[in-house]
């Protein structure tokens, strides 16, 4: 374990700060992460809750700790409507394509699962599913009911969130809500007038006749309630008490307020350390989401077919285009963001090359290491400050540019220590890759076209039409079109 361990601070939701982070057991961390809802493909914003958790997880494990890292599978009880009501998301797919419920789970994780390897995200310890875990969840249930948190009504088991208040818990801890003013915003749905109070969710849910997901349960044949399986699945595999549980911002409430209902009405006094919450992708400044449509998906991110998309871009160039947001700000995401970002990731990966290439001399005396290294982990230690990290990485590149053409020197142990440092933050632990061969093929082709313009704008200055008229015909012959304009030239390539 590195002494760097004893700097990490984190942001938790719970109390609003940031918080040096001590794990419950030292040396190791137990982390857990709501998982996709497998009943559509994944969109790119479920892509950016999953790849900051990715970079949390690997930075933990970089820091020497280790890490059990779980991230469930919904396959069951995440219903259409979050108060409880309409269809599970799932079994209605199901119905509309006829086909089985768990050919449904079976597209939507695999596809998932190929997504997220396609982005370079780490696989987490243990996948585990809802409908896996049934038994557990109806003894969590019974355990509730027990102990005078949860009643039965007509087939279905209810959190009773007064009940809960009356004992000294406080709904709302989380999210700051007050269970007044949630009241107050309630709609009163029909088929809620069978809770006690509208506040109260759903823990097991009767399955009226044709519902797809069924299985037997004390209160007869019925499925569980979405949050249930993420409090059964964290403490059966992390204990009652664990160190992290994120999740995407919107899962604070209810989700996760009701996660910790569950848990403290079992008995646990604390049951997640630190709560973290990733923040949105929007597109076009508004939230990206299943249920709007207002969505990219990845395969028209790589091909670049989308009304919103001038172009495809790289798994890796969207992934540096996400670590360059801190992951608790909204990102928007957009054609000209992505190409600005795409541009910074070759501008570095090139840097990187020259590096590789570069013949040592001697040391480079204004070139500071050690402090380098240190804002750069400072950064990473500050809550995970991936676009702090960019900037400290970026001072580099003029010591490398400098370097190879000759103005400046570097030593051989400069050059390695660089070498291990991209190495460790890019690729370690932002999980971002070094371009493929076509990648770095296109990216030389916008240099020598910025080379052969260059040529030509110095032939048209000096009036050398030949010259300038020679460069564009022959380059209208290998199909790439020259566009001349008050701004300068331009060119496109023709499909
Ligand atoms: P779901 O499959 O809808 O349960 O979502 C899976 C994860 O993606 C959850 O952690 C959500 O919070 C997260 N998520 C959904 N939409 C977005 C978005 N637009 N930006 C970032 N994360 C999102
Ligand atoms: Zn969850």
């Amino acid at each position: 374990m590195t002494a760097r361990e004893h700097r990490l601070h984190v942001y938790n939701s719970h109390s609003g700060q940031k918080e040096a982070f001590v794990p419950l057991s030292k040396g190791h961390v137990g982390l857990y992460v709501c998982g996709p809802t497998v009943y559509s493909d994944v969109h790119l914003g479920n892509v950016r809750t999953f790849t900051s958790f990715d970079v949390i997880y690997r930075y933990l494990m970089h820091l020497g700790f280790k890490v059990r890292y779980v991230r469930n599978i919904t396959d069951a009880g995440h219903l259409v409507d979050d108060a409880d009501e309409g269809e599970d998301k799932i079994a209605k797919k199901a119905r509309l394509e006829a086909i089985e419920p768990m050919e449904v789970v079976q597209r939507y994780t695999v596809g998932f699962r190929e997504v997220m390897s396609i982005f370079n995200a780490l696989p987490p310890s243990i996948e585990p599913t809802a409908t896996g875990h049934i038994m557990e969840q109806i003894e969590m249930i019974q355990k509730i009911i027990q102990n005078g948190l949860a009643y039965e009504v007509n087939g279905s088991v209810y959190f009773d969130v007064d009940a809960y208040g009356q004992k000294g818990g406080s709904y709302g801890e989380l999210s700051g809500r007050k269970t007044d003013e949630l009241l107050h915003n309630t709609r009163a749905l029909e088929g809620q007038s069978e809770k006690r109070n509208p506040l109260d969710f759903a823990l097991w849910k009767k399955a009226v006749d044709g519902h797809l997901m069924r299985w037997s349960s004390p209160w007869g044949v019925g499925f569980p309630g979405w949050h249930l399986e993420c409090s059964v699945m964290s403490t059966k595999y992390l204990g009652d008490e664990f160190d992290i549980h994120g999740g995407g911002m919107d899962l604070k409430f209810p989700h996760h307020e009701c996660e910790i209902a569950q848990c403290k009405a079992v008995g646990t006094d604390r049951p997640v350390r630190y709560w973290m919450h990733g923040n949105m992708l929007t597109l076009n400044g508004k939230r990206m989401s299943k249920s709007t449509g207002n969505t990219i998906l990845p395969n028209e991110l790589f091909s670049g077919d989308s009304p919103h998309l001038s172009k495809g871009y790289a798994p890796s160039a969207v992934r540096f285009f996400m670590m360059q947001a801190h992951y608790r700000s909204v990102l928007d995401l957009s054609d000209d963001a992505l190409s600005a970002s795409e541009k910074g990731y070759l501008r570095l990966m090139q840097a990187w090359e020259r590096l590789d290439r570069l013949a040592a001399s001697g040391s480079n005396k204004e070139v500071d290491l050690d402090g380098w290294m240190e804002r750069a982990y400072g950064a990473l230690d500050d809550d995970f400050n991936t676009p702090i990290l960019i900037s400290v990485l970026f001072e580099a590149v003029p010591w490398i540019n400098r370097a190879a053409e000759g103005k400046q020197s570097m030593s051989q142990e400069q050059i390695d220590r660089i070498q291990q440092a991209f190495h460790w933050f890019v690729i370690d632990i932002m999980g971002i890759q070094r371009p493929d061969s076509s990648e770095q093929g296109e990216d030389r082709l916008e240099q020598v076209m910025d080379v052969l313009l260059e040529l030509r704008r110095g032939a048209r200055i000096e009036k050398n039409w030949s010259l300038s008229d020679a460069i564009r015909d022959r380059l209208q012959a290998i199909g790439i079109e020259l566009h001349d304009g008050a701004e300068g030239s331009s060119w496109t390539m023709k499909q």
